[in-house]
């Protein structure tokens, strides 16, 4: 009898680790939350600096965040490359595997290739040195295959404090006007809120992950390019500032 009653428990026991097994390897191999939310001033504990843009000057910054991939972001930088026009591409370190030629693509266009952390972990969450490494991988990555050393950070979240901004030590770049896609999940919906909203300066995030994205990035393009708006990398934006810029955090007005 004990026997018997032992054998059910180790039973379950076993059937219990290896359900815990799965669920570590599960949680492990995605990226937990993906999607970024907007910044509060409450959440940033960080001085936030705009980019000083004259109205006149008509420059529009787009960025793609949790990229890349290989269903749309090769759509993406073959449609900017057709209306010869850049952006910048906020890169995760896991992704980067098997699309190297994507990231070759990004830098022989004039696109801009920024750092979004390697898993997209909440960096508040993570020692100096664990948001280092995090940073260090993909700075690494992109330079061995495409010999382009980056610049700018975004921070998964757009998460900020003081010890990030430190740890980070260079320009860390936010957004004015999120497009909401992975809510709205509707190009014309996407394209319709972004345009409400934009003026001279403005720094636009999406997501090139999604095909709705894909779609609002045509819409948002078409109508900015017929308004006489010019667009820049995140780089070119921050070249307007006179200050140095490391450490800092950017975003527009
Ligand atoms: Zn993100």
């Amino acid at each position: 009898m004990i026997y018997i009653i032992n054998k059910k428990f180790v039973a379950f026991f076993a059937c219990l680790l290896i359900v815990f097994m799965l669920l570590s390897i599960f949680s492990n191999s995605r990226v937990t939350a993906t999607y970024t939310r907007a910044p509060v001033e409450e959440e940033l504990f960080f001085p936030a600096f705009n980019v000083n843009v004259n109205d006149d000057d008509k420059l529009i910054a787009l960025t793609f965040d949790d990229g890349p991939s290989r269903e749309y972001t090769t759509k993406i930088l073959d449609y900017l490359e057709s209306k010869n026009i850049v952006a910048t591409f906020f890169v995760l370190g896991i992704r980067l595997k098997g699309n190297d030629d994507i990231l070759i693509k990004m830098v022989k266009t004039g696109c801009e290739i920024g750092n979004h952390s390697y898993n997209h972990k909440q960096f508040i969450h993570l020692k100096s040195d664990e948001v280092k490494k995090q940073i260090e991988y993909v700075d690494n990555y992109v330079r061995k295959v495409t010999g382009f050393s980056i610049r700018s950070v975004r921070t998964p979240y757009g998460e900020i404090n003081e010890a990030i901004g430190k740890a980070i030590n260079r320009p860390i770049i936010l957004w004015n006007i999120d497009s909401e896609d992975w809510k709205k999940k509707d190009a014309k919906k996407i394209a319709d809120h972004v345009l409400s909203d934009v003026d001279s300066g403005s720094i636009i995030l999406l997501h090139d992950i999604f095909d709705f994205s894909y779609e609002a990035t045509i819409l948002i393009v078409e109508e900015l390019l017929a308004q006489g708006y010019k667009f820049v990398t995140v780089s070119q934006l921050l070249e307007l500032n006179d200050r140095n810029s490391d450490g800092l955090v950017f975003r527009s007005k």
